[in-house]
């Protein structure tokens, strides 16, 4: 018998859901251990407090004194909640979080100590840069990184320990985290957006980027997840044949949420008010014990920092509950994946929602200009939004039959559809009053009336629109959202600058007016946009062939998706825009496709393990049994035993042909691997990972799949998926 998976699926089926404390409001804890407005009123000196609203609402620089008065309040509000430690909190390129604690403590000689943070600390560290990718920034400059404080970030506390949000750096500048180029990116769209919106209202001095990302997971007992090489090291299952019964029946979706996974949200959500986390709904998603979390939106880099610091607080709520958190896109093939999507819109400080209609002509054809100019970045730029959304896990969801495709298109709804037709056909050149007054009334007067009944869904896109918001929806459930909100600010800012110009010089021919220029300048974008624009069902062939035509991009691979960030005019396109240069851009290519060799590398070795040392061994002793069964017939029965024996027989054959395909698989992929390692060209060695290893995982899984279903339940040592889905 197995022992390890039948004592893990014992140890799960005891489990019990936690009690978990409920607060009467959660309004009135929430944020209580983050260093908010609140509370900086109450420890901050007037020019300290001045000093850090300023940077967060202008930008502007924080002098030292100012720092040191700075520091000084938040180490006594941090000691006043039992903080002991700080850190510099950062996401460098592994994708993760990353934090150095240093205790508040200090000597001071005499045998004296107190306890110190000064405004040095707050606001520059040095951490060991050479333990995290770098892409070989560090290398080209023999720099070092540092850490620097971010103040549009609030500093938060989380366990004991004082979290500074920072930026991570090398000495020469560039940018070794993810947060760097999304603050420059969100700076670039601010800009951009601003000076568009000036045609409609002086006032606005600055545009937010929102997000409000949805978080999907599942959750699986941690006992059950222990007993299964292949999702300790991976965080996925490699192997494994899909239960009777799956997700059929739909049964799960909006369905009541299990005990023990309500107990686990209650204790997470708890956690993330605490936190200033502002999550708001919880619900069940497609598939069995997967399970869907979102906030309320916010400004885009503090969503982001959430999101990083919400996927940590979600492993370690995990741990108290004996449960282990996917977050992997893919976990279990057969059964849906899980995405992040990530719902953008663009506000002023005015308080204008710039994706919503308005209720005047004129805010809503400042909403049909945002849209519209969305539109076209998205056109323009689909190759490079794809490549922002690339990774090897990703991979396994975009395309299957529950995630959008590789193919990036824009769903707007057939009511939108039909505005864009109208604007279509508006007259070249200075339009007449009539027709203006006409277009005001009868077409974008009409919007808002339009969107409100609007429920067109599409969940086959990519990208769609959502009545006041656009929603990205093929980012995966593992990814920093730093790195497709960053593609996507950059690309809408680059179109606000081209469309400005646009506009600026239609009407600097004194032939138009400013509403005729954005009539006329938008009318050709509508056009020009056309081939990104899709209606239809993402996931039939038709479409892929239809895209095709349409000369979209289909980046299957994660190699072939990112080849777009080095190209010449992704390059520029970054530099112009102030957001990487060059050598960051380079670096960031490298680093994502040594990550995905080394995703596919690790993959392979597991699999190859568990083929060989769990599944043949376990095979052959179930051939064993057979045998020792087949020759006891013979000896009762002499000759005719064939004619008891023949489902054995047979058996042993099969078992016999798996087992000798696994072998020879499980070899030819180590051999390809062999052969990749000694590859020095980096496109080379990812697509040959891509091509020749990856490509044999499916092989590998049929033949052991099939064993699975052949051999007595009792010896089959892996987990089962019916136990590892179904067991709550
Ligand atoms: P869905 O139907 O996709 O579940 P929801 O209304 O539940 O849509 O919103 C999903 C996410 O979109 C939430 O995180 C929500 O805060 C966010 N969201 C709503 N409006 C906006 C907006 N204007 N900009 C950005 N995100 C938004
Ligand atoms: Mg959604």
């Amino acid at each position: 018998m197995s022992t390890l998976r039948f004592n893990a699926v014992k140890e799960s089926l005891k489990r019990k859901p936690l009690k978990v404390k409920e607060y009467k409001r959660r309004s009135e804890v929430f944020g209580s251990n983050v260093f908010n407005e609140t509370a900086m009123r109450q420890y901050l000196t007037k020019d300290a407090l001045s000093g850090i609203l300023e940077a967060v609402e202008k930008g502007k620089k924080i002098d030292r004194v100012v720092a040191d008065h700075i520091s000084t309040g938040m180490k006594e509000w941090a000691i006043s909640k039992g903080a002991t430690h700080y850190t510099h909190w950062f996401q460098p390129l592994t994708g993760a979080t990353a934090e150095k604690h240093d205790a508040f403590f200090e000597t001071i000689g005499d045998g004296m100590a107190i306890e110190k943070f000064g405004g040095g600390q707050l606001v520059q560290q040095e951490p060991d840069a050479s333990s995290f990718p770098h892409g070989g920034i560090r290398n080209t400059f023999e720099a070092r990184g540092y850490t620097a404080w971010d103040p549009t970030s609030p500093a938060f506390i989380y366990g004991t320990t004082l979290c500074i949000p920072t930026v991570f750096v090398a000495y020469t500048g560039e940018a070794l985290d993810y947060k760097t180029p999304l603050l420059r990116a969100l700076q670039a769209v601010d800009n951009a957006a601003v000076d568009v919106c000036k045609y409609f209202d002086k006032n606005v001095k600055k545009v937010n980027a929102s997000l409000g990302w949805e978080q999907e997971y599942f959750l699986i007992d941690n006992a059950l997840a222990a007993s299964r090489p292949d999702i300790v090291l991976t965080g996925r299952t490699l192997l494994g044949h899909s239960p009777a019964k799956g997700q059929q029946l739909d049964d799960h979706y909006f369905g009541t949420i299990p005990n023990r996974a309500m107990s686990y949200m209650r204790d997470l959500e708890n956690e993330c008010m605490l936190l200033g986390i502002p999550v708001k709904t919880r619900h069940n998603e497609v598939a069995p014990n997967q399970f869907e979390l979102a906030p309320i939106y916010e400004e885009a880099n503090l969503a982001v920092d959430h999101n990083s610091l919400l996927m940590d607080v979600m492993h370690k709520v995990a741990e108290r509950h004996s449960l282990k958190v996917l977050m992997h896109e893919k976990p279990f093939a057969g059964v849906n994946g899980s995405g992040k999507h990530n719902n953008w819109s663009l506000s002023t400080d005015t308080g204008v929602n710039l994706l919503s209609p308005g209720k005047t002509p004129m805010s809503n054809l400042q909403f049909l200009t945002f849209f519209i100019n969305t539109i076209k970045a998205v056109q323009t730029h689909e190759e490079l939004l794809r490549a922002a959304i690339a990774s090897a896990s990703n991979d396994h969801r975009l395309g299957a039959n529950e995630a959008p495709p590789a193919i990036i298109s824009v769903f707007i709804g057939a009511q939108l559809t039909k505005v864009l037709e109208e604007l279509k056909t508006v007259t070249k050149g200075k339009l007449s009053p009539q027709e203006k007054t006409d277009l005001k009334l009868n077409v974008v007067g009409k919007i808002p009336e339009i969107l409100l009944d609007n429920t067109d869904r599409n969940r086959t896109s990519p990208f769609a629109f959502t009545g006041n918001k656009f929603e990205f929806r093929a980012v995966g459930s593992t990814a920093n959202c730093a790195n497709p909100m960053t593609v996507l600010n950059t690309i809408v800012a680059k179109q606000l600058i081209d469309f400005k110009a646009e506009v600026d010089a239609l009407i600097d021919k004194k032939t138009m007016k400013k509403d005729d220029a954005i009539f006329n300048v938008l009318r050709e974008y509508i056009k020009t946009s056309k081939s990104i624009l899709f209606e239809g069902n993402g996931y039939s062939e038709e479409w892929e062939k239809e895209a095709k035509k349409r000369g979209l991009s289909n980046n299957k691979t994660t190699p072939e998706a990112l080849k777009v960030k080095v190209a010449k005019p992704s390059l520029e396109l970054f530099e112009n825009m102030g957001v990487m240069n060059k050598v960051e851009a380079q670096a960031r290519y490298e680093i994502e496709m040594e990550e995905y060799i080394l995703h596919i590398q690790i993959e392979s070795r597991v699999l190859g393990d568990i083929a060989r040392n769990h599944v043949v061994p376990t095979a052959v002793r179930y051939q064993n049994i057979l045998i020792e069964n087949v020759t006891g017939l013979k000896t009762i029965y002499g000759s005719k035993f064939k004619d008891f024996a023949k489902e054995q027989l047979a058996l042993i054959e099969q078992i016999s042909q798996h087992i000798e395909a696994i072998n020879s698989l499980v070899t030819k992929m180590t051999d390809e691997r062999r052969s990749l390692n000694k590859q020095t060209n980096i496109e080379k060695k990812a697509n040959g990972y891509s091509l020749k290893v990856k490509s044999l995982f499916d092989e590998i899984r049929y033949h052991s799949d099939k064993l699975e279903l052949m051999i007595d339940d009792e010896l089959w040592p892996l987990t089962k998926y019916r136990e590892l889905l179904f067991t709550k």
